[in-house]
């Protein structure tokens, strides 16, 4: 079978992480199905030759997987509530927004950011294809078309007068399988002179700090600036700021633009320009030595849980579960027959377990 990158097309050769195969990591099985079969698929994440994109190839369609059982809404961690109201307040100074202006937000999911500028009397609309979180956002009267965001819904969006001052989208651009689309959608639905924000976990910091749980079906793409950069130059549009976030392992705001649009370039985007390429990223044999060093980070767990079976311990582990489908490795799912269930605080949790609980043995929150 061939492989080709999402963004430019070259083929696909070199491994970024082989992480075997695993579940859907937000599809939950119900406790009275716990002795069927369930579905597992191909995790291995390759670095494109050419253009540096890392990424997933795509075996299940977005549409199976954020659909209305979708499990995340945004609005159940507080710490993110108060990131978003914060980068509201922030952009409506920085841009001057005002009851003018149009704020548009891809992936509103339940409003949780939105509502800060309805609040504030700036008109904000969200797109968000999974119909429950919207309907919560809509209950808030936040404006929200149900629809994936791409080319076709732009062009939609420009006709029913929405054009963006402020178009955003925070871990989304990492999670749509057609990344052209997506981001040629956004040139559309950007006003002249209008802004762009779009935060993502930073590839950088995945890698200095061996975050491979972090790889997940959902996740089609692992962003550094070089290649959002390039992405975006190939649909005419500019970046002209980055900010470095603590957010998922660290992440990365960028600011961008129409080609020759009214912003200055500011000194953060080569500061983050300057890092990956310190590290370099533009050179394959970094992707090359993470591979490996997930071989070896694989290898010493397994021959630990191994020792520790064979001396009748028992292993407890604190896994993070506080973001979209954050889960441990797959061997942890693998190593240990079930014998915990744990029902979560996200709605679509209850009465059923996460795919990962049922295999992995090991209790979610805190240890004992
Ligand atoms: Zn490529």
């Amino acid at each position: 079978m061939s492989r080709h990158c999402r963004f430019c097309h070259t083929p696909l050769t070199h491994t970024f992480a082989d992480l075997g195969l695993s579940p859907l990591s937000n599809s939950y099985v119900r406790a009275e199905r716990l002795n069927q079969g369930e579905m597992f698929y191909p995790l291995h994440a390759w670095v494109c030759p050419s253009c540096k994109l890392v990424q997933l190839e795509e075996f299940e369609r977005a549409e199976n997987i954020f659909n209305d059982e979708y499990a995340y809404f945004s609005s159940y961690s507080s710490s993110w509530l108060a990131h978003a109201r914060q980068y509201s307040e922030a952009m409506t100074a920085r841009f001057g927004l005002n009851a003018a202006s149009q704020v548009v937000e891809i992936a509103s999911n339940d409003g949780y950011l939105l509502q800060n500028f309805v609040a504030a009397g700036i008109p904000a609309l969200g797109v968000e294809p999974t119909a429950n979180t919207a309907a919560v956002a809509i209950g808030k009267g936040i404006p929200t078309w149900v629809k994936f965001f791409g080319v076709a819904t732009a062009h939609e969006l420009v006709t029913a007068g929405h054009a963006a001052d402020l178009l955003l989208g925070n871990n989304v651009l990492a999670h749509v399988p057609d990344i052209n689309d997506f981001v040629g959608g956004l040139k559309v639905a950007l006003k002249q002179g209008g802004v762009i924000t779009m935060e993502f976990p930073h590839l950088l910091n995945l890698i200095r700090h061996n975050q491979f749980d972090t790889i997940y079906h959902e996740h089609f793409s692992y962003l550094s600036l070089l290649a959002v950069e390039r992405i975006f130059a190939h649909h005419g549009l500019t970046l002209f700021d980055v900010q470095e976030l603590p957010t998922h392992g660290g992440s990365l705001r960028i600011f961008a633009q129409h080609a020759n649009g009214p912003h200055a370039t500011q000194p953060g985007l080569q500061a983050v320009r300057d890092k990956e390429a310190a590290d370099g990223l533009d050179e394959l044999d970094i992707y090359a030595r993470f591979a490996a060093q997930v071989d070896e980070t694989k290898r010493a767990l397994l021959r630990f849980l191994i020792d520790a079976k064979e001396q009748g311990l028992r292993v407890r582990g604190r896994l993070r579960c506080a973001g979209q489908g954050q889960h441990p490795a797959e061997l942890l799912r693998r190593a240990h027959r079930p014998d915990r269930l744990h029902r979560g605080r996200q709605p679509a949790q209850t009465g059923n377990l996460a795919a990962w609980h049922a295999y992995s043995g090991v209790r979610p929150g805190k240890t004992a």
